[in-house]
């Protein structure tokens, strides 16, 4: 059995940031990147926005201004961004805070999905220039941890280190390993929303701004805008009991390229359960499953006009009169959102909707479509033992996956985070 310094598995930000670390302190280390897909990279190559300013993705629990800030320096300096351009943020921000609406400014990077896959190959070429090998199309499935083996589903691999980075899609298999390893974990937030898509000219606020960071009063905010060569996307997710359902995202590639004309960006409300003793991720995916049956295993849609007036959506909607655009998502069923959202969180979204309406007059015009659902689940969270997220001895558990990171910038910081603890590990006697 081949033995390893350090097995990191995933590599999305967090584990690349974790094996770049690594590598440039110790030039030496044996380190082995793992991943179940055929490509590397994770989620770096999803539309690829970057922001730079806490506590955008850095959760509040594991993150301080300082100490974000710190990192954000060094993934900033790695990763040489070229940041956006901002204008007029004074304008949209005083007529904010007069309705108790925050804008935050937010230093951007965009690379596109094809910048970003061109950036993830880059590194993957640097990584192996510094030494660390790479497994692509290998899946982890289980942890010995007395032993310090990593089985995945072609061979068993001995570590002395472990930096487990599965993202969001491998939190079920992170779910499985904190209970088999028993580390003990607190339910996490959820997200969950509508995906708004307007013609970019009723949401001009693109122009000046490329993801405008507004936070709404009762935990609402915007989230992940995207113009230019914009495409609404759905994602397939998988309930705990394995039943399938769709959450719906936003992509864009770079400038290169014809522009769509149209801007798409979720609304979210942040939910967070505690008595009695509720878990978010089971909520969540019960919606899910919910807007399934109703969307006739497809997410739904719906024209704001349509909304507005109480009425459900229905294909003539979307091809007729005052409807003048087409939808970028095929296949979503037109129907009655205001069904399927529970009336707290759809209350609080539609009110966002209209104060940004006020501020940005015009993306409520009636063509504007609501995409349904868009859930964000970040898995349960481990207790960590330490402030470089060791959940136990040996073993580092990092990334959206384990919610130290809910972006791109803060799961490359994680990944920094935890590999100095490896290293510091590693010199200990
Ligand atoms: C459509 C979409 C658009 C997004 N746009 C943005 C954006 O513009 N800006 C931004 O900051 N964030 C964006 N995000 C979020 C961003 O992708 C994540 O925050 C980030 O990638 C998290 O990094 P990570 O390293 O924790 O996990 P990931 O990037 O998800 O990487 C985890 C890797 O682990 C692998 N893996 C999982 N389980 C196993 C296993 N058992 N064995 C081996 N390998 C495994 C996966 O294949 C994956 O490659 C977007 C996400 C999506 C889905």
């Amino acid at each position: 059995m081949e033995r390893y310094d350090t097995v990191i598995i995933g590599t999305g930000p967090a584990g690349l940031a974790a094996a770049f670390t690594l590598m440039e302190a110790r030039p030496a280390s044996h380190v082995l990147l793992i991943d179940s897909s055929r490509m590397s990279s994770g989620g770096l190559t999803n539309d690829c926005k970057m922001n730079f300013t806490y506590p955008i993705g850095f959760p509040a629990d594991y993150w301080d201004a300082e100490g974000a800030g710190r990192c954000l320096e060094e993934v900033e300096r790695k990763l040489g961004p070229t940041i956006l351009a901002r204008a007029n943020l004074a304008i949209y921000s005083n007529r904010a805070q007069k309705l108790g609406v925050s804008l935050l400014e937010v230093r951007q990077s965009h690379l596109g999905t094809d910048g970003g896959v061109r950036l993830a190959r880059q590194l993957e070429q640097e990584l192996a220039h510094l030494g660390a090998e790479l497994s692509l199309g290998e899946t982890a499935v289980e942890v010995l941890a007395d032993d310090r083996v990593l089985v995945t589903d072609t061979r068993e691999i001995g570590y002395r280190s472990l930096v487990v980075a599965p993202g969001r899609n491998g939190f079920a298999f992170l779910q499985r390993m904190m209970e088999k390893l028993q580390v003990p974990y607190v339910d996490n937030v959820v997200d969950i929303g509508v995906r708004l898509e307007a013609r970019e000219s009723n949401y001009p606020i693109v122009r000046d701004y490329y993801d405008p960071k507004f936070l709404f009063p009762q935990k609402v905010r915007t989230f992940c805008t995207n113009s230019g060569r914009a495409h609404v996307v759905k994602e397939r997710c998988q309930a705990r009991d394995g039943r399938p359902y769709f959450s719906v995202n936003g992509h864009a590639f770079s400038e290169r390229g014809k522009a769509s004309g149209l801007v798409n960006f979720a609304l979210l409300k942040t939910v967070r359960f505690t008595e009695p003793l509720a878990s978010g991720l089971a909520f969540a995916e019960m919606l899910g499953l919910q807007a399934m049956l109703m969307g006739g295993g497809q997410p739904l849609m719906q024209r704001v006009g349509d909304f507005r007036l109480g009425k459900r959506s229905k294909a003539e909607s979307f091809n007729a009169d005052l409807y003048d655009f087409a939808p970028t998502l095929g296949g979503c069923t037109p129907g009655d959102i205001a069904l399927a959202v529970p009336s707290k969180i759809l209350r609080a979204i539609w009110r966002s909707m209209k104060l940004l309406d006020t501020i940005i007059p015009g993306v409520l015009h009636p063509s504007t479509i609501m995409y349904y659902p868009e859930i964000k689940l970040y898995g349960n969270r481990p207790r960590f033992m330490d402030d470089t997220f060791q959940a136990r001895p040996g073993i580092w558990m990092i990334g959206d996956g384990a919610g130290t990171s809910r972006g791109i910038t803060a799961a490359w910081a994680s990944g920094i985070r935890a590999a100095r603890g490896v290293l510091a590990a590693g010199s200990r006697p």
